[in-house]
């Protein structure tokens, strides 16, 4: 009896493991077309000064409008991505995308800020990666100060010759390099000092409770301390109270993002957002 029940939970669990793993398997199939056939989108949120007022940068995120789930948001894709070895081939597209919008921006006389992208490990540990974004800067007549790359801080934990060169080709055509999520990964404070970075992002992990968290407030302050003497400057992610950005601008972060300003928009709603701020 309890044999037998116990092969029938087998036979239901090989039944439900298969089920999962053809949906999977389907699953990365668009997903890799939708790459391929450059269906996916990208939105853009507004980075603000330290004031919480002057809009001073955007970061790019990108989006899957998927024909029977609908919107997908990365956190539901990007991890297939990862496991198909998709993730250099996104941000490629997500690199022309954005430089594409710029240019059709500038063109029609209404320059974007600079724009943030965000890397995976493969993209910045890709020794082409350099000539790659140079190309793009060529094509879209983008100047390299319009651009900005995010990679976490995983990336630097190996030492590797390929990415000291890449960053360095990177930040020779102008390009500025930020750390995100900074402080829920692993970095060496030896290597963050010898690499090219000039902005940490602390990770919303960190900024949701403040002011009221002590220990989160630790955090942030260790972090914006560690900053300052290091020569970066940081940026805040998921801002959304008045009493988070308060506290936050007391301890003189230099940049805010979250909700509290904008969500992430598309292009159209973006440009709309831009034109009806008070000056
Ligand atoms: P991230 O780079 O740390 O981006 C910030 C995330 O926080 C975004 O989520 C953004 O929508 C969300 N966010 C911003 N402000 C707030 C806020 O005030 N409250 C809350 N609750 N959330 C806020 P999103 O767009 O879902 O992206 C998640 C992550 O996916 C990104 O985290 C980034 O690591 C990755 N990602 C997004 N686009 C790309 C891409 O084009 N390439 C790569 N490699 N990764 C990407
Ligand atoms: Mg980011
Ligand atoms: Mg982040
Ligand atoms: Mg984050």
């Amino acid at each position: 009896q309890a044999k037998a029940s116990g092969r029938r939970q087998a036979q239901y669990f090989n039944k439900d493991l298969s089920a999962g793993a053809k949906a999977r398997f389907l699953l990365e199939g668009q997903l890799q077309a939708a790459i391929e056939q450059d269906r996916l989108t990208v939105v853009y949120q507004p980075i603000m000064a330290g004031d919480g007022r002057q809009v001073v940068g955007l970061e790019a995120l990108v989006r899957w409008q998927h024909d029977s789930l609908g919107f997908m948001s990365p956190a539901e894709f990007l991890p297939l991505a990862y496991e198909a070895g998709l993730m250099a081939e996104l941000d490629q597209r997500v690199l022309e995308r954005v430089c594409r919008d710029m240019e059709q921006e500038r063109l029609a006389g209404r320059a974007l800020p600079p724009v943030a992208v965000n890397l995976s490990a493969d993209s910045i540990m890709n020794p082409a990666l350099a000539d790659r974004i140079w190309t793009l800067l060529q094509r879209y007549r983008v100047d390299g100060g319009q651009l900005e790359l995010e990679v976490i801080e995983d990336v630097i934990k190996g030492d590797s010759s390929t990415l000291r060169a890449t960053l360095s080709e990177l930040v020779g055509m102008g390009i500025k390099l930020s750390i995100d999520d900074f402080g829920t990964g692993y970095s060496s404070l030896l290597r963050l000092k010898s690499l090219p970075f000039s902005r940490l992002k602390i990770d919303r992990s960190f900024t949701r409770e403040l002011p009221n968290d002590a220990d989160d407030c630790a955090i942030t302050l260790s972090i914006l301390g560690l900053a300052r003497g290091l020569g970066l400057q940081v940026i805040a992610e998921g801002v959304e109270q008045r009493e988070q950005e308060a506290w936050l601008q007391q301890q003189g972060c230099d940049y805010l993002q979250g909700f509290r300003y904008a969500r992430p928009m598309a292009l159209d709603e973006l440009r709309n957002w831009l034109d009806t701020r008070p000056a």
